[in-house]
C-alpha cells in the first residue's frame, strides 16, 4: 500500500475575529490523499472547503489533530519550506499572484527565494512555461494577458518548484469558460504526467475530472466516492444545495471518459 502524500487526522479549525469571537469552520476531518491522485473538493459556498485547502500545505494549521505531507507535520515550522516545496498551490485571483513585470521574472520568483542556480532556474523556467502552454509569451508583461493565461503563469510558478502535488483553490472561479478550459487542460495533462492534484471547486463539471470526490458541508466531510458514486446521490446532492447533474448526462460525467467539456456534454454557458 503506497503511503498517503497527504494525511489530514481529525482535523478541526476555527477562524478568531474581533480577539474572541470563534467562527468554527473544520470539524474532525480525516482523509488521505495518495500520490498521483486527482481529488475534487466539493460544496456550497462557506461550507469550509477553502479552509481545508490552506491546510494541505500549512498555509493553516489544525488547532485540534494534524496534517502530514510525506510524513512532516505541518504544524513544525522547520518543515514549512520543504512542505511549501512539495505541496504548491494556485488561488481565485491571478491578479493577486502575480509578482513581476516580465512573465519569466515572475515564474523565477520561487526559484530565486530557494536559491536555485542559474542555469538550473533556466531549465526549471523553460519546463515549467512548456508545460502550461506559454513558452512564446516568457518576455511579455503578465498584466496583458487574459486572466485564463495569467492563472497558467501562476501554475508554471508553482510548477517550476518541482511540487509533488498541486492545490488548485477555486482557480477558475474567476475565468471565462475559455480560460477555464484552458486550466482544465493543463491540469489534467500534469495529472497524466504523474502530478497529484487537489482541486477545489464547487463546478460539478471540475469534480467530474478526478478520481475521487470529498464533499463537505459545515466542515465535515459529508460524502466520499468517485465521480460516478457521488453523482448518482442526486437526492443528497440536492439537500446540500450542489448543482445536481441531470440524470441523462450524469452517467458520461467520468473522469474516464471524453473530458465533459470536450464532448460539449457542458456548454459554454455552464463552463462560466
Ligand atoms: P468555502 O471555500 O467553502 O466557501 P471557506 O473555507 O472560505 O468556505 O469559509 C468557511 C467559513 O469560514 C465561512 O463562514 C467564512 O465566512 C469563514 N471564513 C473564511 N475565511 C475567514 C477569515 N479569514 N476570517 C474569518 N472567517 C473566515
Amino acid at each position: 500500500m503506497k503511503q498517503p502524500l497527504i494525511r489530514a487526522e481529525s482535523v478541526s479549525f476555527d477562524y478568531v475575529v474581533n480577539r474572541n469571537d470563534v467562527i468554527p469552520v473544520l470539524r474532525d476531518v480525516s482523509f488521505s490523499i495518495y500520490p498521483g491522485e486527482y481529488v475534487a473538493i466539493i460544496g456550497h459556498n462557506g461550507s469550509g472547503k477553502s479552509t481545508l485547502a490552506k491546510h494541505l500545505n500549512g498555509i493553516l494549521k489544525p488547532i485540534a489533530g494534524n496534517v502530514f505531507v510525506n510524513g512532516l507535520n505541518t504544524k513544525e515550522d522547520k518543515y514549512r519550506r520543504s512542505i511549501r516545496q512539495q505541496v504548491g498551490m494556485v488561488f481565485q485571483h491571478p491578479d493577486n499572484q502575480i509578482v513581476a513585470t516580465i512573465v519569466e521574472d515572475d515564474v523565477a520568483f520561487g526559484l530565486e527565494n530557494i536559491g536555485v542556480p542559474g542555469e538550473e532556474m533556466k531549465e526549471r523556467i523553460d519546463f515549467a512555461l512548456d508545460a502550461v502552454g506559454m513558452s512564446t509569451y516568457r518576455n511579455r508583461p503578465p498584466h496583458h494577458l487574459s486572466g485564463g493565461q495569467k492563472q497558467r503563469i501562476a501554475i508554471a510558478g508553482i510548477i517550476a518548484m518541482r511540487p509533488q502535488c498541486l492545490v488548485l483553490d477555486e482557480a477558475t472561479g474567476m475565468l471565462d469558460a475559455y480560460g477555464r478550459r484552458d486550466i482544465l487542460r493543463v491540469v489534467r495533462k500534469l495529472h497524466r504526467e504523474g502530478m497529484t492534484i487537489v482541486t477545489v471547486t464547487h463546478h460539478m463539471s471540475e469534480a467530474a475530472e478526478a478520481d475521487r470526490v470529498l464533499v463537505i458541508e459545515s466542515g465535515r466531510i459529508v460524502m466520499e466516492g468517485t465521480p460516478r458514486e457521488i453523482f448518482q446521490q442526486q437526492e443528497m446532492l440536492h439537500q446540500l444545495q450542489l448543482d445536481v447533474p441531470e440524470a441523462s448526462r450524469m452517467a458520461r460525467l467520468i473522469h474516464d471518459q471524453v473530458p465533459a467539456f470536450q464532448s460539449g456534454l457542458i456548454s459554454q454557458q455552464e463552463m462560466i
